[in-house]
């Protein structure tokens, strides 16, 4: 049994600012993550992506936006039971009781829901014999390293933003990028979807459309060809040994979705003043949350976490005063 002020479930960019907030409140805190390792979708999703809208950041690779989260908390030491997802979430005002699908338990005075889009992950295609192709990394989700795919034949299917970012990343890397796509205008950004265009009649892509994925060539893991299927039946090979498919991402709140807290649409209802859910004593932060006029930014959840950790103080030191004070005036303790 471990005993925590605050246990924080996820440890995305929303989670770990989190801890950095309670920290600065003198609240001791636990980051607990389903994944290995900390920084959720940034670190997941899009490690090598450059954001351009974390404030006093022109531009900053998700991954390096992580790096720093960390060197900002390690001041506190924040314990961290990662590779742990959060199964059970019991107790009311004066304390809860976590439990995570390896048995751990966890006391917590408060606890802040920053799980982001719940247990995410990828939509995968129906396609025969696809488990032994993604345990090999010849079909992958996600592009965690570019240089990954240098010298590759590469099939990227879909058509939204990730589909067409990463054929326009990939093209200079792979040997030949191919994109498959059911129909011929896609839902990317539109400056995105004209660069891809002008980078096909270039021939640096080759479009294939209107297809769909249809079977996987190759055998024990290595792939040598991806089938695709027009839609009046007939097939047809692409000779490959990567196969990117980006359809999106399956939200599932998961677990949360039991603990008795007011929903909306898959996500968590909380009062905007202190991102405060329906359970006293329990917040919830970051992409999970909703409010009105509830944005889904890394900065709404930074924002969010500094209001949830003011509004805990309260509740793990209860007669406790809390002096609003600047970080210029206290440092950091
Ligand atoms: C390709 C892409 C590009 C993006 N670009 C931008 C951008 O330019 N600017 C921007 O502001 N945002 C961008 N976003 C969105 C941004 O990544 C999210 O808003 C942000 O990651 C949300 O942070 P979070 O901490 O709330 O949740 P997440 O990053 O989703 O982290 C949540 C964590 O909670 C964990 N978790 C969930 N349930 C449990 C459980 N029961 N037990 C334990 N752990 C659990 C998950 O494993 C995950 O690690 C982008 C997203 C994607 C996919």
């Amino acid at each position: 049994m471990t005993e925590t002020d605050v246990a924080i479930i996820g440890a995305g960019p929303a989670g770990l600012f989190a801890a950095f907030e309670c920290g600065m409140l003198k609240l001791n805190s636990l980051l607990i993550d389903a994944l290995d390792e900390v920084g959720g979708q940034c670190a997941a999703l899009y490690p090598e992506k450059p954001i351009f809208d974390i404030p006093a950041h022109p531009a900053i690779e998700a991954g390096a936006l992580v790096a720093q989260l960390e060197r900002q908390i390690a001041p506190f030491a924040t314990r961290r039971l990662l590779g742990r997802r959060v199964e059970a979430l019991e107790g009311g005002a004066g304390g809860f009781c976590l439990r995570t699908d390896k048995g751990e338990q966890v006391r917590a005075r408060a606890v802040i829901i920053a799980a982001g889009a719940g247990a995410f992950g990828p939509n995968r295609p129906p396609l025969a014999g696809l488990a032994a192709y993604e345990a090999s990394g010849a079909v992958q989700y996600y592009v965690r390293r570019r240089e990954d795919f240098r010298g590759r034949v590469v099939v990227i299917a879909g058509g939204g933003d990730s589909a067409v970012d990463w054929a326009l990343q990939l093209k200079g890397i792979a040997a030949r990028v191919h994109v498959v796509h059911r129909r011929p205008k896609f839902r990317a950004a539109p400056g995105s979807a004209a660069q891809l265009d002008e980078a096909a009649a270039r021939g640096e892509i080759e479009m294939v459309i209107p297809y769909q994925l249809h079977g996987l060539h190759g055998e024990d893991g290595v792939l040598t060809g991806v089938e695709v299927a027009a839609l009046d039946g007939t097939t047809r090979l692409i000779e490959a040994d990567r196969l990117l498919p980006f359809f999106g991402l399956a939200m599932d709140l998961g677990p949360i979705a039991q603990w008795g807290l007011a929903l909306e649409r898959h996500h968590v209802r909380v009062t905007p003043a202190t991102c405060e859910t329906s359970v006293p004593g329990i917040f919830a932060i970051g992409d999970v949350a909703t409010y009105p006029g509830k944005l889904k930014l890394i900065l709404q959840g930074f924002s969010e976490a500094a209001m949830a950790a003011h509004a805990i103080h309260p509740i793990a030191r209860p007669g406790e005063a809390l002096h609003f004070e600047y970080s210029t005036t206290k440092g950091v303790p």
